[in-house]
């Protein structure tokens, strides 16, 4: 039996302030799951704190447009139509975000790689839709034969990507949102905004404060029982993401496998970790080291976290009947 589902990730925001700052808090559905952006401070009126939310979730909108594998008209989708045949010239957000995955997947030996669109697909977690049957293990080695970032020529100066093997394919997902939240801060910071949270499905940047007396407070769910908080974590200036193998996952033979595929195996992640939540200085960051923490498992994981100075994180493992969290010296509590 085979079941797909799909969840969004919910972190739960505890907003209990002290004095009132005026919040307002919008909510759209953008680069496939909520975008939350709640913007505070005293100096503005709800109108202006609106319109700069409006503009903000312009610019996500915009990054969703070049970076979505799910929009054929997208950047992205015009780069794994044609740079099989030619080497695509993209913009500079683009650019950008092909390079830091790049950085990620060398320092993560691999664990990390947007090469992995073929397996994505083949596992049915892609654009192309859901898949009744588990593939074949013929279709995994084919498949793993086009993942890799030595299969693709980047050129930073030219600003140009090139496939040096057909069929191979980029997804952005796993580090797409994160990208577009630090836009969006962007944007806002640039409006004048200097108190405010973007949330997109879990990958989450908060600049100031939420209240006078009180930071933005971050409640990281039990990834079994939505409504339950296992920690919380304060963020002031900086960004946290989660990966979860329970936003998106299917069974196979009873055994949870989440959206997350290891590049060197070819296989889904199966139930561990639950979850890694990650805190680094931008959220483009955070996101990529969640999927890669992921893939790394606890182990290697935390070792891995705990050789990179500026990124923080904790991983939820579970057991038979509870969860264990592990943490690296900078993610506990003060
Ligand atoms: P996230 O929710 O940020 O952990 O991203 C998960 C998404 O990233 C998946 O739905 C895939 O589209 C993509 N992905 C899966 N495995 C990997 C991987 N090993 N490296 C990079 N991206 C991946
Ligand atoms: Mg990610």
């Amino acid at each position: 039996m085979r079941r797909h589902l799909f969840v969004i990730l919910s972190i739960f925001l505890l907003l209990s302030g002290c004095a009132n700052w005026g919040v307002v808090d919008k909510t759209r559905m953008l680069m496939g799951t909520q975008v939350q952006i709640i913007v505070s401070g005293s100096g503005f009126t709800r109108v202006a704190k609106t319109a700069a939310i409006g503009k903000a979730f312009e610019r996500i909108k915009e990054i969703e447009g070049l970076l979505s594998v799910y929009d054929a008209t997208s950047e992205i989708s015009k780069v794994n139509s044609f740079a099989d045949v030619r080497p695509i010239t993209v913009s500079d957000d683009t650019i950008r975000v092909i390079k830091k995955a790049d950085e990620i997947s060398k320092i993560t030996g691999g664990a990390f790689d947007i090469t992995i669109a073929p397996l994505v697909n083949l596992w049915g977690f892609g654009p192309r839709g859901v898949i009744l049957n588990k593939p074949k293990e013929r279709e995994i080695h084919n498949a793993l034969r086009l993942v890799g970032m030595r299969n693709i020529k980047i050129d930073y100066a030219r600003k140009t990507i090139r496939f040096l093997r057909s069929g191979v394919r980029l997804d952005l997902s796993g580090i797409a949102k994160g990208y577009a939240v630090d836009c969006a801060i962007e944007t806002l910071k640039s409006e004048g905004i200097k108190n405010a949270l973007v949330n997109a499905g879990g990958d989450i940047y908060c600049i100031g404060k939420v209240s006078p007396c009180r930071q933005w407070r971050i409640g990281i769910q039990n990834p079994r029982h939505k409504n339950e908080i296992i920690d919380t974590v304060d963020i002031e200036d900086s960004a946290i993401a989660t990966s979860g193998d329970y936003e998106r996952f299917s069974f196979y033979s009873g055994v949870r496998v989440s959206h997350i595929i290891d590049p060197r195996t070819g296989e889904p992640k199966s139930s561990v970790p639950a979850s890694v939540s990650i805190k680094a200085a931008d959220c483009m960051t955070a996101d990529a080291f969640a999927t890669a923490v992921f893939v790394l498992g606890p182990d290697k994981g935390l070792d891995f976290l705990s050789k990179v100075a500026s990124v923080e994180g904790m991983i939820i493992i579970e057991k038979k009947d509870r969860f264990e969290a592990y943490r690296t010296d900078g993610f506990k509590k003060k």
